[in-house]
Protein backbone atom coordinates (compact mmCIF):
# COMPACT_ATOMS: atom_id res chain seq x y z
CA UNK A 1 0.00 0.00 0.00
CA UNK A 2 1.56 3.38 -0.94
CA UNK A 3 -0.14 6.63 0.44
CA UNK A 4 1.09 9.87 -0.81
CA UNK A 5 0.83 13.24 0.79
CA UNK A 6 0.63 16.14 -1.68
CA UNK A 7 1.76 19.39 -0.83
CA UNK A 8 1.91 19.33 3.01
CA UNK A 9 1.40 22.85 4.00
CA UNK A 10 4.17 22.05 7.10
CA UNK A 11 6.00 19.31 8.54
CA UNK A 12 6.86 19.71 11.92
CA UNK A 13 9.72 16.52 11.52
CA UNK A 14 11.13 16.51 15.47
CA UNK A 15 14.11 15.15 13.53
CA UNK A 16 17.20 15.66 14.95
CA UNK A 17 17.75 18.62 13.64
CA UNK A 18 14.79 20.24 14.03
CA UNK A 19 13.88 20.00 10.53
CA UNK A 20 10.76 22.28 9.55
CA UNK A 21 9.72 21.78 6.13
CA UNK A 22 7.28 24.18 3.90
CA UNK A 23 5.26 22.64 0.97
CA UNK A 24 6.59 19.21 -0.11
CA UNK A 25 5.34 15.90 -0.40
CA UNK A 26 5.56 12.58 1.90
CA UNK A 27 5.32 9.51 0.22
CA UNK A 28 4.41 6.40 2.58
CA UNK A 29 5.03 3.15 1.45
CA UNK A 30 5.04 -0.41 2.85
CA UNK A 31 4.50 1.48 6.72
CA UNK A 32 7.69 3.31 6.08
CA UNK A 33 8.27 6.79 5.17
CA UNK A 34 10.01 6.40 1.69
CA UNK A 35 10.59 10.15 0.56
CA UNK A 36 9.65 13.49 1.47
CA UNK A 37 10.48 16.33 -1.44
CA UNK A 38 8.61 18.78 -3.50
CA UNK A 39 6.53 17.25 -6.61
CA UNK A 40 7.64 13.49 -5.89
CA UNK A 41 7.19 11.44 -9.15
CA UNK A 42 5.76 8.64 -7.60
CA UNK A 43 2.46 6.31 -8.01
CA UNK A 44 0.03 5.88 -5.42
CA UNK A 45 -2.96 4.06 -4.31
CA UNK A 46 -4.12 6.94 -2.45
CA UNK A 47 -3.44 10.93 -2.69
CA UNK A 48 -4.68 13.43 -0.25
CA UNK A 49 -3.91 17.12 -0.58
CA UNK A 50 -2.46 18.47 2.07
CA UNK A 51 -1.99 22.12 0.99
CA UNK A 52 -4.06 23.61 3.70
CA UNK A 53 -2.63 20.83 6.58
CA UNK A 54 0.22 20.84 9.08
CA UNK A 55 1.91 17.94 9.91
CA UNK A 56 3.27 16.30 12.99
CA UNK A 57 5.23 12.91 14.07
CA UNK A 58 2.31 10.67 15.26
CA UNK A 59 2.33 10.95 19.28
CA UNK A 60 3.66 8.52 21.59
CA UNK A 61 1.71 7.55 25.11
CA UNK A 62 4.22 5.66 27.43
CA UNK A 63 1.78 5.17 30.40
CA UNK A 64 -1.75 4.23 30.62
CA UNK A 65 -4.12 1.67 32.11
CA UNK A 66 -6.90 1.53 29.17
CA UNK A 67 -9.21 -0.57 31.47
CA UNK A 68 -9.98 2.59 33.66
CA UNK A 69 -11.78 4.37 30.84
CA UNK A 70 -15.03 2.16 32.06
CA UNK A 71 -14.77 3.51 35.53
CA UNK A 72 -13.84 6.99 35.21
CA UNK A 73 -15.97 9.73 36.99
CA UNK A 74 -17.11 7.09 39.61
CA UNK A 75 -18.71 9.65 42.40
CA UNK A 76 -17.33 8.21 45.11
CA UNK A 77 -13.37 8.27 43.35
CA UNK A 78 -14.03 12.17 43.21
CA UNK A 79 -11.88 14.07 45.87
CA UNK A 80 -9.56 11.54 46.73
CA UNK A 81 -5.87 10.53 46.98
CA UNK A 82 -3.83 7.50 45.78
CA UNK A 83 -3.96 4.98 48.22
CA UNK A 84 -7.92 5.54 49.00
CA UNK A 85 -8.82 6.24 45.42
CA UNK A 86 -6.84 2.97 44.46
CA UNK A 87 -8.61 1.00 47.55
CA UNK A 88 -12.18 1.73 46.24
CA UNK A 89 -11.49 1.02 42.62
CA UNK A 90 -9.83 -2.06 43.24
CA UNK A 91 -13.20 -3.56 44.32
CA UNK A 92 -14.57 -3.05 40.92
CA UNK A 93 -11.53 -3.99 38.61
CA UNK A 94 -11.92 -7.45 39.98
CA UNK A 95 -14.84 -7.65 37.07
CA UNK A 96 -12.43 -7.41 34.10
CA UNK A 97 -13.31 -9.79 31.87
CA UNK A 98 -11.82 -10.29 28.32
CA UNK A 99 -14.53 -8.46 26.75
CA UNK A 100 -14.30 -5.64 28.78
CA UNK A 101 -10.32 -5.02 27.93
CA UNK A 102 -11.45 -5.47 24.55
CA UNK A 103 -13.68 -2.54 24.78
CA UNK A 104 -12.07 -0.22 27.04
CA UNK A 105 -8.74 -0.95 25.42
CA UNK A 106 -10.98 0.26 21.83
CA UNK A 107 -12.21 3.41 23.56
CA UNK A 108 -9.18 4.20 25.04
CA UNK A 109 -7.25 3.69 21.80
CA UNK A 110 -9.50 5.58 19.85
CA UNK A 111 -9.37 8.64 22.02
CA UNK A 112 -5.69 8.33 21.82
CA UNK A 113 -5.59 8.17 17.71
CA UNK A 114 -8.35 10.92 17.50
CA UNK A 115 -5.70 12.91 19.77
CA UNK A 116 -2.63 11.90 17.15
CA UNK A 117 -1.34 9.18 19.36
CA UNK A 118 0.31 6.39 16.68
CA UNK A 119 2.03 4.53 19.74
CA UNK A 120 0.26 3.42 22.65
CA UNK A 121 2.15 1.82 26.02
CA UNK A 122 -0.71 0.01 28.33
CA UNK A 123 0.47 -0.69 32.09
CA UNK A 124 -2.59 -3.66 32.47
CA UNK A 125 -1.36 -5.19 35.92
CA UNK A 126 -4.89 -6.05 37.07
CA UNK A 127 -5.31 -9.85 36.18
CA UNK A 128 -8.25 -11.59 38.20
CA UNK A 129 -8.47 -15.40 38.22
CA UNK A 130 -6.66 -17.14 35.59
CA UNK A 131 -6.83 -15.55 32.12
CA UNK A 132 -3.82 -13.54 31.67
CA UNK A 133 -3.15 -14.14 28.43
CA UNK A 134 -6.92 -14.01 27.65
CA UNK A 135 -6.45 -10.71 28.36
CA UNK A 136 -3.12 -9.72 26.38
CA UNK A 137 -5.42 -11.16 23.74
CA UNK A 138 -8.13 -9.26 24.01
CA UNK A 139 -6.24 -6.05 24.05
CA UNK A 140 -3.58 -6.88 21.06
CA UNK A 141 -6.71 -7.95 19.14
CA UNK A 142 -8.73 -4.03 20.11
CA UNK A 143 -5.24 -2.61 18.67
CA UNK A 144 -5.12 -4.75 15.86
CA UNK A 145 -9.00 -3.78 14.92
CA UNK A 146 -8.28 0.01 14.69
CA UNK A 147 -4.82 0.13 13.37
CA UNK A 148 -2.61 1.65 16.42
CA UNK A 149 0.95 0.58 17.55
CA UNK A 150 0.39 -1.10 20.63
CA UNK A 151 3.07 -1.94 23.42
CA UNK A 152 1.42 -3.60 26.08
CA UNK A 153 2.84 -4.67 29.73
CA UNK A 154 2.44 -7.93 31.58
CA UNK A 155 1.57 -6.22 34.62
CA UNK A 156 1.70 -7.57 38.61
CA UNK A 157 0.43 -7.49 41.89
CA UNK A 158 1.29 -10.15 44.16
CA UNK A 159 1.36 -8.11 47.93
CA UNK A 160 -2.26 -8.16 48.75
CA UNK A 161 -3.32 -6.40 52.25
CA UNK A 162 -2.52 -9.43 54.38
CA UNK A 163 1.32 -9.47 53.38
CA UNK A 164 1.01 -5.34 54.02
CA UNK A 165 0.45 -4.29 51.01
CA UNK A 166 -2.49 -2.35 49.33
CA UNK A 167 -4.94 -3.91 47.28
CA UNK A 168 -7.50 -7.21 47.96
CA UNK A 169 -6.76 -10.70 47.87
CA UNK A 170 -8.83 -10.81 44.58
CA UNK A 171 -6.82 -8.86 42.27
CA UNK A 172 -3.59 -10.24 43.18
CA UNK A 173 -1.56 -13.44 41.72
CA UNK A 174 1.02 -15.58 43.36
CA UNK A 175 4.64 -15.18 42.10
CA UNK A 176 5.33 -17.85 40.38
CA UNK A 177 1.83 -17.31 38.34
CA UNK A 178 3.06 -14.10 37.69
CA UNK A 179 6.42 -15.16 36.48
CA UNK A 180 5.71 -18.03 33.69
CA UNK A 181 2.71 -15.93 32.62
CA UNK A 182 5.14 -13.55 31.66
CA UNK A 183 7.36 -15.39 30.23
CA UNK A 184 4.47 -17.12 27.85
CA UNK A 185 3.27 -13.60 27.19
CA UNK A 186 6.56 -12.45 25.67
CA UNK A 187 7.01 -15.64 24.06
CA UNK A 188 3.81 -14.84 22.57
CA UNK A 189 3.23 -11.78 21.52
CA UNK A 190 6.70 -9.66 21.52
CA UNK A 191 7.90 -8.84 17.89
CA UNK A 192 11.16 -6.79 18.53
CA UNK A 193 11.67 -6.39 14.69
CA UNK A 194 11.41 -2.39 13.12
CA UNK A 195 8.45 -1.31 12.61
CA UNK A 196 6.38 -4.09 15.11
CA UNK A 197 3.11 -3.45 15.75
CA UNK A 198 3.08 -5.71 19.44
CA UNK A 199 5.72 -5.59 21.48
CA UNK A 200 5.50 -6.32 25.61
CA UNK A 201 7.21 -5.21 28.60
CA UNK A 202 6.56 -6.18 32.38
CA UNK A 203 5.73 -4.21 34.61
CA UNK A 204 5.11 -5.11 38.34
CA UNK A 205 2.48 -2.08 39.16
CA UNK A 206 4.03 -0.45 42.17
CA UNK A 207 6.58 -0.95 45.66
CA UNK A 208 3.29 -1.37 47.59
CA UNK A 209 1.59 -4.01 45.53
CA UNK A 210 4.56 -6.14 44.38
CA UNK A 211 7.08 -7.87 46.66
CA UNK A 212 10.86 -7.20 46.81
CA UNK A 213 10.77 -10.62 44.95
CA UNK A 214 8.35 -10.01 42.08
CA UNK A 215 10.41 -7.15 41.33
CA UNK A 216 13.85 -8.79 41.04
CA UNK A 217 12.14 -11.83 39.24
CA UNK A 218 10.94 -9.90 36.74
CA UNK A 219 13.67 -7.92 36.14
CA UNK A 220 15.91 -10.77 35.45
CA UNK A 221 13.49 -12.50 33.51
CA UNK A 222 12.88 -9.37 31.54
CA UNK A 223 16.69 -9.02 30.53
CA UNK A 224 16.94 -12.77 29.69
CA UNK A 225 14.08 -12.43 27.07
CA UNK A 226 15.14 -8.79 26.01
CA UNK A 227 12.01 -6.95 26.97
CA UNK A 228 11.97 -3.62 28.81
CA UNK A 229 10.49 -2.93 32.55
CA UNK A 230 8.13 -0.60 34.19
CA UNK A 231 6.62 0.44 36.92
CA UNK A 232 4.87 3.37 38.95
CA UNK A 233 7.95 5.09 41.05
CA UNK A 234 7.73 8.13 43.50
CA UNK A 235 4.29 9.20 42.17
CA UNK A 236 3.20 10.54 46.03
CA UNK A 237 4.30 10.95 49.87
CA UNK A 238 2.69 8.30 51.30
CA UNK A 239 4.33 5.73 48.53
CA UNK A 240 7.46 7.47 50.06
CA UNK A 241 6.25 6.77 53.92
CA UNK A 242 5.68 3.24 52.62
CA UNK A 243 8.96 2.51 51.16
CA UNK A 244 10.88 4.28 53.86
CA UNK A 245 8.78 2.76 56.46
CA UNK A 246 8.27 -1.05 55.19
CA UNK A 247 11.99 -1.18 53.98
CA UNK A 248 13.73 0.97 55.43
CA UNK A 249 14.94 2.65 51.91
CA UNK A 250 13.41 6.01 49.90
CA UNK A 251 11.86 4.45 46.63
CA UNK A 252 14.45 4.98 43.85
CA UNK A 253 16.90 3.30 46.72
CA UNK A 254 14.73 0.71 47.15
CA UNK A 255 14.70 0.00 43.08
CA UNK A 256 18.45 0.03 43.12
CA UNK A 257 18.33 -2.64 45.74
CA UNK A 258 16.34 -4.62 43.66
CA UNK A 259 18.22 -3.84 40.48
CA UNK A 260 15.40 -2.51 38.77
CA UNK A 261 16.99 0.82 37.47
CA UNK A 262 18.78 1.28 34.17
CA UNK A 263 18.38 1.81 30.32
CA UNK A 264 15.66 -0.70 29.94
CA UNK A 265 13.68 0.96 32.62
CA UNK A 266 11.32 3.76 32.96
CA UNK A 267 9.11 4.66 35.46
CA UNK A 268 5.53 6.27 35.83
CA UNK A 269 5.01 9.71 37.22
CA UNK A 270 8.85 10.18 39.20
CA UNK A 271 7.61 13.30 41.22
CA UNK A 272 9.32 12.77 44.58
CA UNK A 273 13.13 12.55 43.43
CA UNK A 274 15.38 14.47 45.31
CA UNK A 275 18.82 15.67 43.52
CA UNK A 276 20.97 12.58 44.76
CA UNK A 277 17.94 10.65 42.61
CA UNK A 278 17.84 13.16 39.78
CA UNK A 279 21.91 12.01 39.74
CA UNK A 280 21.24 8.07 39.72
CA UNK A 281 18.40 8.40 36.85
CA UNK A 282 20.71 10.38 34.93
CA UNK A 283 23.55 8.34 35.79
CA UNK A 284 21.85 5.02 35.51
CA UNK A 285 19.31 5.92 32.11
CA UNK A 286 16.18 5.22 33.24
CA UNK A 287 13.40 7.38 31.70
CA UNK A 288 10.83 9.11 33.17
CA UNK A 289 6.93 9.71 31.92
CA UNK A 290 5.72 12.18 32.70
CA UNK A 291 1.79 12.47 33.83
CA UNK A 292 0.19 15.83 34.63
CA UNK A 293 -3.38 15.71 34.29
CA UNK A 294 -3.20 12.94 36.92
CA UNK A 295 -0.72 14.23 39.41
CA UNK A 296 -3.00 17.38 39.39
CA UNK A 297 -6.13 15.68 39.84
CA UNK A 298 -4.96 12.79 42.39
CA UNK A 299 -3.13 16.13 43.95
CA UNK A 300 0.08 14.10 43.80
CA UNK A 301 2.49 17.01 43.21
CA UNK A 302 4.23 18.06 40.24
CA UNK A 303 7.38 16.49 38.44
CA UNK A 304 10.99 18.49 38.51
CA UNK A 305 10.91 18.12 34.66
CA UNK A 306 12.71 20.90 34.11
CA UNK A 307 15.65 19.39 36.13
CA UNK A 308 15.56 16.05 34.39
CA UNK A 309 15.50 17.38 30.99
CA UNK A 310 18.49 19.63 31.71
CA UNK A 311 20.47 16.55 33.40
CA UNK A 312 19.76 14.64 30.22
CA UNK A 313 17.24 12.64 31.71
CA UNK A 314 14.78 11.12 29.10
CA UNK A 315 11.33 12.49 29.31
CA UNK A 316 8.28 11.50 27.62
CA UNK A 317 4.28 11.77 28.07
CA UNK A 318 1.36 9.81 28.93
CA UNK A 319 -2.42 9.81 30.03
CA UNK A 320 -2.05 7.56 32.88
CA UNK A 321 -5.06 5.68 33.52
CA UNK A 322 -8.61 7.45 31.93
CA UNK A 323 -10.00 7.29 35.83
CA UNK A 324 -7.17 9.23 37.34
CA UNK A 325 -7.22 11.22 34.45
CA UNK A 326 -10.80 11.37 33.06
CA UNK A 327 -9.37 11.30 29.23
CA UNK A 328 -7.33 9.64 26.78
CA UNK A 329 -5.91 12.75 25.12
CA UNK A 330 -2.31 12.96 24.52
CA UNK A 331 -2.68 15.99 23.40
CA UNK A 332 -4.23 17.97 26.24
CA UNK A 333 -1.33 16.49 28.36
CA UNK A 334 1.33 18.42 26.15
CA UNK A 335 -0.40 21.40 27.23
CA UNK A 336 -0.92 20.88 31.12
CA UNK A 337 2.47 19.64 31.31
CA UNK A 338 3.55 23.16 29.48
CA UNK A 339 1.03 25.19 31.26
CA UNK A 340 2.26 22.92 34.93
CA UNK A 341 5.43 23.76 34.25
CA UNK A 342 4.88 27.31 33.71
CA UNK A 343 3.31 27.48 37.22
CA UNK A 344 6.14 25.55 38.97
CA UNK A 345 9.31 26.68 36.91
CA UNK A 346 8.50 30.15 35.11
CA UNK A 347 11.45 31.25 32.43
CA UNK A 348 12.90 28.09 33.28
CA UNK A 349 10.03 25.81 32.14
CA UNK A 350 10.72 24.25 28.76
CA UNK A 351 9.26 26.07 25.78
CA UNK A 352 6.08 24.40 23.95
CA UNK A 353 8.50 22.41 20.89
CA UNK A 354 10.02 20.59 24.00
CA UNK A 355 6.95 19.37 24.73
CA UNK A 356 5.88 18.09 21.49
CA UNK A 357 9.24 16.49 21.56
CA UNK A 358 8.70 14.94 24.94
CA UNK A 359 5.17 13.46 23.29
CA UNK A 360 7.15 12.21 19.99
CA UNK A 361 10.96 11.78 20.10
CA UNK A 362 10.62 11.09 24.21
CA UNK A 363 8.16 8.54 23.93
CA UNK A 364 10.16 6.88 21.20
CA UNK A 365 13.33 6.78 23.44
CA UNK A 366 11.45 5.48 26.30
CA UNK A 367 9.72 2.71 24.79
CA UNK A 368 13.67 2.10 23.01
CA UNK A 369 12.72 2.27 19.31
CA UNK A 370 14.34 4.13 16.81
CA UNK A 371 11.31 3.06 13.72
CA UNK A 372 9.24 6.09 15.64
CA UNK A 373 8.91 9.27 16.75
CA UNK A 374 9.66 12.05 14.09
CA UNK A 375 8.92 12.24 10.73
CA UNK A 376 11.86 11.10 8.58
CA UNK A 377 12.75 8.97 5.58
CA UNK A 378 12.99 5.33 6.82
CA UNK A 379 11.14 5.35 10.03
CA UNK A 380 7.39 4.27 10.40
CA UNK A 381 5.02 6.26 8.57
CA UNK A 382 3.06 7.61 11.84
CA UNK A 383 2.05 11.10 11.42
CA UNK A 384 -1.16 13.23 12.13
CA UNK A 385 -2.43 16.41 10.24
CA UNK A 386 -4.24 19.19 11.40
CA UNK A 387 -6.52 21.47 8.75
CA UNK A 388 -4.45 24.79 9.66
CA UNK A 389 -7.84 26.31 8.71
CA UNK A 390 -9.58 25.31 11.51
CA UNK A 391 -11.73 27.91 13.86
CA UNK A 392 -9.82 26.81 16.73
CA UNK A 393 -6.53 27.40 15.80
CA UNK A 394 -7.25 30.59 13.89
CA UNK A 395 -4.36 32.82 14.59
CA UNK A 396 -2.20 30.25 16.01
CA UNK A 397 -1.56 28.26 13.16
CA UNK A 398 1.71 30.45 11.93
CA UNK A 399 4.32 28.75 14.78
CA UNK A 400 3.51 25.04 13.82
CA UNK A 401 6.30 24.23 16.34
CA UNK A 402 4.67 25.11 19.35
CA UNK A 403 0.76 25.56 18.49
CA UNK A 404 0.06 22.21 19.85
CA UNK A 405 1.28 22.35 23.69
CA UNK A 406 0.49 26.32 23.92
CA UNK A 407 -2.80 26.36 22.04
CA UNK A 408 -3.84 22.99 21.70
CA UNK A 409 -6.59 21.60 19.94
CA UNK A 410 -10.37 21.62 20.98
CA UNK A 411 -11.18 19.03 18.76
CA UNK A 412 -9.96 15.99 17.49
CA UNK A 413 -7.26 15.48 15.24
CA UNK A 414 -8.04 15.70 11.32
CA UNK A 415 -6.20 12.81 9.77
CA UNK A 416 -4.27 9.69 12.39
CA UNK A 417 -1.67 7.66 9.75
CA UNK A 418 -0.23 4.62 11.44
CA UNK A 419 1.98 2.50 9.68
CA UNK A 420 1.32 4.41 6.16
CA UNK A 421 -2.87 3.53 6.80
CA UNK A 422 -5.12 6.00 7.37
CA UNK A 423 -6.64 5.30 10.83
CA UNK A 424 -8.47 8.36 12.10
CA UNK A 425 -9.89 10.37 8.91
CA UNK A 426 -11.77 13.78 9.17
CA UNK A 427 -11.88 13.40 12.79
CA UNK A 428 -13.40 9.85 13.17
CA UNK A 429 -11.98 6.38 13.48
CA UNK A 430 -11.51 5.05 10.21
CA UNK A 431 -11.77 1.26 10.95
CA UNK A 432 -14.13 1.03 13.48
CA UNK A 433 -17.72 2.44 14.09
CA UNK A 434 -17.48 5.13 16.77
CA UNK A 435 -21.31 4.51 17.21
CA UNK A 436 -21.34 1.15 17.90
CA UNK A 437 -18.16 0.75 19.74
CA UNK A 438 -19.90 3.05 21.82
CA UNK A 439 -23.50 1.04 22.18
CA UNK A 440 -21.38 -2.23 23.40
CA UNK A 441 -19.31 -0.21 25.35
CA UNK A 442 -22.64 0.95 27.39
CA UNK A 443 -24.08 -2.34 28.01
CA UNK A 444 -20.67 -3.72 28.71
CA UNK A 445 -20.49 -0.84 31.57
CA UNK A 446 -23.75 -1.35 33.00
CA UNK A 447 -22.73 -5.16 33.75
CA UNK A 448 -19.02 -4.36 35.20
CA UNK A 449 -20.03 -1.36 37.41
CA UNK A 450 -23.87 -3.06 38.20
CA UNK A 451 -25.21 -0.07 37.52
CA UNK A 452 -28.75 0.57 35.38
ZN1 LIG B 1 -0.58 4.69 36.41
Amino acid sequence: MALLLRNVRCIVSCDKHDNVYEKVDIFCKDGRIAAIGKDLDVAAERVINCTEYLCYPGLVNTHHHFYQIFSRNLPKAQGLKLFDWLTYLYDIWKNLDPEAINLSSKCALALLMKSGCTTAFDHHYVFPGESSLDLLDAQFAAAEELGARMVASRGSMNLSKKDGGLPPDSVVQTTEKILSDSQAAVEKFHDPSFGSMRQLALAPCSPFSASHELYRETAKLARSLGVRLHTHLCETKDEEYYTTTAFKMRPLEYMQSLDFVGEDVWFAHGIWFNDDELNVLRDTGAAITHCPASNMKLASGAARIPDMLELGIPVSLGVDGSASNDGSNLLEEMRLGYLLSRVTYGNRAPDAYEWLKMATLGGARTLGRDDIGSVEVGKCADLFLVDKRRLDIVGAAYSPKTMLAAVGLSGSVDYTIIGGEVTVEDGHLKKADEQELFEKSHLKIKEYLGVE
